[in-house]
């Protein structure tokens, strides 16, 4: 059987891309329900597209230069990336790809590269949304570095609950193998379909536990990476107070200080009690309301401790159809392996009810249940979410800008930040547009808060408004300027989990403490002194 191919282009596979009609189909009820948008335009085929050759001669084995290969690892999947790949725009083609099966063949592809003078990008499921694996170098070739065939449970230790894992494994596939032991990493960020545990580590993602155990960095036991100066490996501890963390500096190193081979990460028997609930608020002027934002912030700081716990504007409720647009929605979540959880979600109802919500939904499951959330607002918004990255390319194809950044922000300045953070937005988009700022045509500034911590929130804003053809890059960077100068404004951070890439450079680096970045160049002249690795992520 031949192999599935992912799309040049965009999310997903070859095989899942909606043929024209469908795409035409699904714009006659896209463009009257936005009242933007245009006659759907079909992706540039891969046989037309141009690609500059390859300045590296491949040496065969672990490499290749094939037209395929180096188009899925030109660009990551940010709005920019998908629109430009639509077009056939690939203006920074890596020169090899290379596709180690072990470690030895990551040392390979280092030495290698090192030889030719070419850089490498370490590649896990190049769903990257900020620049990081784009290798936007100039002159220097590039190596990208495909880490997805070392993607193989290698061990389980069922009396600590922890599992060695390669780096590139993507998000199903370790999912099925740790399944097989009854186990799971219960890590889902809404690239999990694509996205690799590697990628993950390199940019501290965020999954969807939305309090407590958020970030990948709070999963991880122990790292294992191969560096230009040699191997990095942390020991395997429940905790540790020896200095500061050798695996805290892996997390988030955009793959800059070392290629991740592998990892133990704590894993945990399968959840089979679960509730869900969703309630309503009514939406308030700046999109949240008063009594919403206090309900969830309460049942942060409850300590309950919630597995979901997400705000939806009431805009954002309408377009993923979890709602109308007449209300807020909070959607509660609570899961257990082994104790029941109806207790502690009758206890967060309360609060939220306490704070003027209007439970609208709950769903317990017991072991045994079918997971029968199915039609509520809750379970209608998950299949948004998963779905929303496919829904993306239509969406390209059909001229309208969708694209979404995220932040997080301490409660007690959360208000006057969600308000400049929005305004700001709304301005950039009427301006960049020209579609009437209310009423019908008007583009969607929407939020959810995605994240919750007793301290604060991490707002998610996602935009739809009507892009002109051929200057969506353009149109999208001054909108993304904007947002991002008004979270830098406010105290926020360029992002929560979406990691810093090429594309935050300018905002991370007034963000970060210059001490901070000098001791981080420091960290990355003795493991890399030759600047192989990722070079622009992060530090120059
Ligand atoms: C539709 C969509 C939804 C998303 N949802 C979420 C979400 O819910 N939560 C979230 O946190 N993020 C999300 N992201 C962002 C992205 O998926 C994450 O940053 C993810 O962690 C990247 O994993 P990846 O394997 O695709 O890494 P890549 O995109 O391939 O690489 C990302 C960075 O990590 C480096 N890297 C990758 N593998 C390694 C390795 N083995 N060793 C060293 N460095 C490496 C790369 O060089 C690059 O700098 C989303 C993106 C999209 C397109």
């Amino acid at each position: 059987m031949a192999e599935r191919r992912l799309k040049h282009w965009g999310w997903g596979y070859e095989d899942q891309q909606r043929p024209h009609e469908e795409v035409v189909a699904a714009s006659e009820g896209i463009i009257p329900m936005f009242g933007f948008g245009q006659a759907p335009q079909r992706p540039a085929p891969l046989d037309q597209v141009e690609l500059r050759a390859p300045r590296l001669e491949s040496p065969g084995g672990i490499f290749t230069d094939e037209k395929h290969e180096r188009a899925v690892h030109a660009l990551g999947k940010s709005y920019r990336d998908v629109v430009r790949g639509f077009y056939g725009r690939f203006d920074n083609p890596p020169d090899l790809v290379a596709f180690p099966d072990d470690e030895d063949g990551v040392v390979e592809a280092l030495e290698r590269a090192a030889g030719w003078g070419a850089a490498v990008i370490p590649f896990g499921g190049g769903t990257s949304v900020c620049g990081g694996v784009e290798p936007r170098l100039g002159d220097r070739p590039v190596v990208s570095l495909d880490m997805t065939r070392m993607n193989r449970l290698l061990e389980v230790d069922m009396t600590s609950l922890a599992a060695r894992i390669q780096a590139g494994a993507r998000g199903p596939e370790l999912e099925e193998q740790l399944k097989a032991h009854g186990l799971t990493l219960r890590h889902f960020p809404q690239s999990f379909e694509y996205a690799t545990l590697g990628g993950w580590l390199a940019t501290r993602a965020g999954g969807h536990f939305a309090t407590g155990e958020t970030h990948i960095d709070d999963l991880t036991e122990s790292i294992r990476a191969i560096t230009p100066a040699g191997e990095w490996e942390s020991r395997r501890l429940p905790g540790s107070g020896s200095g500061p963390s050798p695996d805290r500096m892996l997390l988030g190193s955009e793959g800059i200080l070392g290629v991740v081979t592998e990892a133990w990460m704590r894993v945990r028997r399968r959840p089979d009690f679960k509730a869900t609930a969703t309630i309503e608020f009514p939406p308030g002027d700046a999109s949240f309301s008063e009594a919403a934002r206090g309900a969830i912030r309460l049942i942060a700081q409850s300590r309950l401790m919630p597995s979901n716990l997400r705000l939806i504007d009431s805009s954002e409720a309408a377009t993923t159809m979890a709602g109308d647009d007449s209300a807020t929605l909070l959607i509660i979540g609570f899961e257990s392996s082994g104790q029941p959880v109806d207790d502690r979600m009758d206890q967060a109802i309360e609060i939220a009810r306490a704070c003027g919500g209007r439970p609208a939904s709950r769903i317990d499951s017991t072991p045994g249940d079918e997971d029968s959330a199915e039609g509520s607002g809750s379970d209608r918004w998950r299949s948004a979410f998963l779905m929303a990255p496919y829904m993306r390319d239509t969406f390209v194809a059909c001229g309208i800008i969708a694209e979404t950044f995220e932040t997080a922000i301490t409660w007690d300045r959360f208000e006057e930040f969600h308000h400049s953070v929005i305004e700001a937005t709304r301005r950039a988009v009427a301006e960049v547009t020209g579609a009437p700022a209310e009423g019908e045509g008007a583009p969607r500034v929407s939020c959810r808060l995605t994240h919750v911590y007793p301290d604060g929130a991490a707002p998610y804003f996602t935009v739809l408004a009507p892009a002109k053809r051929g200057s969506e890059v353009a149109q999208w960077d001054g909108i993304k300027a904007a947002a991002s100068e008004a979270i830098e404004r406010g105290g926020g951070t360029i992002t929560h989990h979406h990691a810093v890439g090429r594309d935050h450079r300018p905002w991370y680096d007034r963000q970060r403490p210059d001490q901070f970045a000098a001791a981080l160049k420091a960290a990355k002249s003795a493991v890399d002194p030759d600047g192989l690795l990722n070079p622009g992520v992060l530090i120059d």
